[in-house]
């Protein structure tokens, strides 16, 4: 049976850990050559390392999200390396926490935290697609995959300014798949539940069990069920797929 991404040039951000490694992990063993772009740090080597190891084709990059400079020359890493970019997962994020607002509500967070958080789960994504879009439309089309949640498609307490990003991830994902259809270029969201990565450690050390308790399958995901969902919708088999949030969540939106 041939490979899903056989040959093709494939970004994955946020991909030295958790669901992105997951992602460069199963695109390259469906024949993509990746690039593994994260904050500096030893994550992104690791995960090529281990790509190679199983006998793939990847680089790593060093790319802050937020930074116009970086998203470019990141992208433009990708298009040199392996000649074009096909597929993108947009998947780099922080939770709630990692800007001091675990838990608070609206009015409590700081300016700060609320502008940190757009920055990187909303602005980040934008700005690596404005890059990524450029680089597909010289090359034909291709397909991006931007990394929402189950708290893009509701509400969840105490996380507003992530829930925000994240129904912004889904709307921008939205109107870039109308804007570039005729690019052929399809766009489309993933909207993980629950998934065992250090995002949510520290969540499911104070409340797993309330946690575990509304989710149907009354388990955690985990990062490789996400990047089989990814691939997929790279991959030329989702062709007629654009414009689309999917939830991968053991049925937590389906309660
Ligand atoms: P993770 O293991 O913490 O992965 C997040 C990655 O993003 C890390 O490699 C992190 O780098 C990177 N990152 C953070 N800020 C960045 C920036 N400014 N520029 C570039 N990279 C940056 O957590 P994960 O669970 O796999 O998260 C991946 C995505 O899934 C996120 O968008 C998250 O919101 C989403 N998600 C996760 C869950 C879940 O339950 N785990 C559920 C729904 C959605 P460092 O490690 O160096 O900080």
């Amino acid at each position: 049976m041939s490979r899903l991404l056989e040959g093709k040039s494939a970004l994955v951000t946020g991909g030295g850990s958790g669901i992105g490694r997951a992602t460069c992990l199963a695109m390259a063993r469906e024949g993509a050559r990746v690039t593994v772009a994260d904050l500096p740090g030893p994550g992104a080597q690791e995960t090529v390392d281990l790509i190679l190891a199983a006998g793939g084709t990847a680089h790593a990059v060093a790319a802050d999200v937020t930074d116009p400079a970086q998203v470019e020359a990141m992208v433009a890493s990708a298009v040199a390396a392996y000649g074009r970019l096909d597929c993108a997962h947009n998947n780099a994020g922080i939770a709630a926490m990692h800007v001091g607002a675990g838990g608070q509500r609206m009015c409590d967070i700081t300016q700060a935290a609320w502008d940190r958080m757009m920055a990187v789960n909303l602005t980040g994504v934008w700005l690596c697609m404005k890059h990524e879009i450029a680089a597909m439309e010289r090359t034909g089309g291709g397909s991006i995959v931007n990394t929402s949640s189950i708290a893009g498609l509701i509400g969840l307490p105490g996380s507003n300014a992530y829930v925000a990003a994240k129904h912004g991830v889904i709307g921008l994902t939205k109107a870039a798949a109308i804007d570039y259809a005729p690019a052929r270029i399809r766009i489309n969201a993933v909207c993980p539940g629950y998934v065992e990565t250090s995002m949510i450690r520290e969540a499911m050390t104070r409340r797993g069990d309330s946690i575990l308790s509304t989710v149907p399958m009354h388990r955690l995901g985990v990062p490789e069920e996400i990047a089989e969902a990814v691939v997929w919708m790279s991959s030329d088999r989702s062709g007629f797929m654009t414009g689309a949030a999917m939830p991968v969540d053991g049925g937590y939106t389906a309660t």
